[in-house]
């Protein structure tokens, strides 16, 4: 690390301690941008680096709502509006029981840079609760969204602030939150994205993270005159983003052989096909079942139960070519970065936000693997908000091909701006170069607007 960025993030940490996932996540980027930053006097006497970590509102409020007992519970909301110098701010929101304000202003801060790249008018912004939504009913969680939504509609609208889904919040959560926002305001407004078809959604909303993910890898793979048809491939998670990345590699040719959930994973060697899917799709969106229950249902498949006590996750242990980490953050230790590499996987394109640490991120990069950070890889999921927006305000809907169109578009716009920015020698850095291309655009606009 240079002096500039140590100096930095001694600053940082003094400021937000104990907020370990965002002090990693503003490294990484401090690192790829302090070159640029000292390169431009301007940008440097302005402190745009500064203002950038700062966000420009965080919202804190209290959740209560009674579950199927009659008993009172109280969780925490959250939303962090982090930077609108582009656009309203835009990003999900999660509920997890692991979420704080640090995770969520990683996730805040990661999301500028994303939805920068992604070449549409987009601030950036992500919100949830420690709310564990496993487990519940449809109407607590119904009840919690309504509470939840009775704090949230004052800070948000269609022009302002535009939340979405992330990890446990999905069609259901989104449409309990539209009409109570609805109710509230007396206006239908795209205020939410990720909505259901016959009340303003877009279609592909649901499949763009991870086909956005595939995609990215595809173009990667292009550098090197290379694709997916007939790789290996090992995914983690079982959830919206994996189901996705899970048809597109199918659609492209490659070959899925594991999923995952916080409970263990199932790796098939016979591989993941449409009728296996299918069944993941049923018992993860319908029944809400474990994914031990697919190695009972095929017997090609081993189940794997997650050992509290080990050191690397055994699902990066297999012998592959590519990897989608499609599950949460630090999914993939340096260990589990090193068997990676030993077991042949030469191309990671991250589904999901930050899975790998910095020491994983090293080694990636120290072999020259072809590795698509989440905030380029990922972004497919709000640049089809972003459609599903645009769709919105012309009180339009495209077609499936459109979106998809448009969504494969983008991913390749991305690609071609990680290349510009990263290209070093004849290696493609995509980590410094979505973060200096997501960079400018946002800079310059702060630029433009002054002190604010
Ligand atoms: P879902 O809630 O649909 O699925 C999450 C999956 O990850 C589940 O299989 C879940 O297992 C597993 N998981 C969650 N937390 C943990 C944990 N702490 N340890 C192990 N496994 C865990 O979420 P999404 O698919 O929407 O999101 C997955 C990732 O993709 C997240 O990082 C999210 O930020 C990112 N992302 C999502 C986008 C979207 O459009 N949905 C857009 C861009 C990024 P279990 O069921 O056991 O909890």
């Amino acid at each position: 690390m240079s002096s500039r960025v140590a100096e930095f993030m001694e600053q940082l940490i003094a400021k937000n301690p104990g907020e370990k996932e965002f002090h990693q996540a503003v490294q990484e980027v401090a690192e790829s941008l302090m070159p640029i930053i000292d390169k431009n006097p301007a940008m440097r006497k302005a402190k745009i680096l500064e203002r950038i970590v700062e966000p420009e509102r965080v919202i804190l409020f209290r959740v209560p709502w009674m579950d199927d007992k009659g008993e009172v519970q109280v969780n925490r909301g959250f939303r962090i509006e982090m930077n609108s110098a582009i656009g309203p701010y835009k990003g999900g929101l999660r509920l997890h029981p692991s979420v704080n304000l640090g995770i969520l202003k990683f996730l805040a801060f990661e999301q500028v840079f994303k939805n920068s790249l992604t070449t549409l008018p987009m601030g950036g912004g992500k919100g949830g609760s420690d709310f564990d939504p496993k487990g519940k009913s449809d109407n607590e969680v119904m009840r919690f969204c309504q509470s939840f939504m009775s704090e949230l509609f004052r800070h948000i609208g269609a022009d302002t602030d535009v939340p979405a889904g992330d990890i446990g919040v999905g069609g259901r959560e989104i449409g309990f939150m539209f009409g109570q926002y609805k109710k509230l305001r007396n206006e239908f407004v795209g205020v939410l994205t990720g909505k259901g078809l016959a009340w303003g959604g877009s279609l592909i909303r649901p499949e763009a993270t991870g086909y956005g993910a595939v995609y990215f890898a595809a173009e990667m793979l292009t550098t090197r005159n290379d694709s997916l048809k007939g790789k290996t491939c090992l995914v983690s998670g079982t959830g919206n983003v994996t189901q996705y990345t899970i048809e597109k590699i199918l659609d492209l040719g490659g070959k899925p052989i594991t999923c995952s959930d916080s409970n263990g994973y199932i790796l098939d060697e016979a591989g993941i096909d449409r009728e296996k899917l299918a069944y993941i799709m049923e018992l993860k969106n319908v029944q809400r079942g474990r994914i031990s229950e697919y190695a009972n249902k095929y017997k090609s498949a081993v189940y794997t139960p997650v050992d509290p006590k080990a050191t690397c996750n055994p699902l990066w242990n297999n012998k592959a070519q590519c990897a989608f980490p499609s599950a949460t953050q630090n999914e993939i230790n340096a260990q589990d970065a090193d068997n990676l590499v030993k077991n042949g996987v030469f191309v990671v394109s991250e589904g999901a936000n930050m899975p790998s640490t910095p020491d994983a991120v090293n080694i990636f990069i120290d072999h020259k693997i072809l590795y698509g950070p989440g905030k380029a890889a990922n972004a497919g999921g709000v640049s089809t908000s972003g459609l599903e927006m645009s769709q919105n305000s012309l009180r339009l809907s495209w077609t499936r091909e459109e979106v998809d169109q448009r969504l494969h578009g983008i991913m390749k716009a991305i690609h071609k701006q990680c290349v510009e920015h990263g290209k070093s020698g004849n290696y493609i850095n995509y980590v410094n170069g979505a973060n200096i291309a997501g960079f400018l655009k946002v800079a310059n606009a702060m630029m433009d607007q002054g002190l604010v």
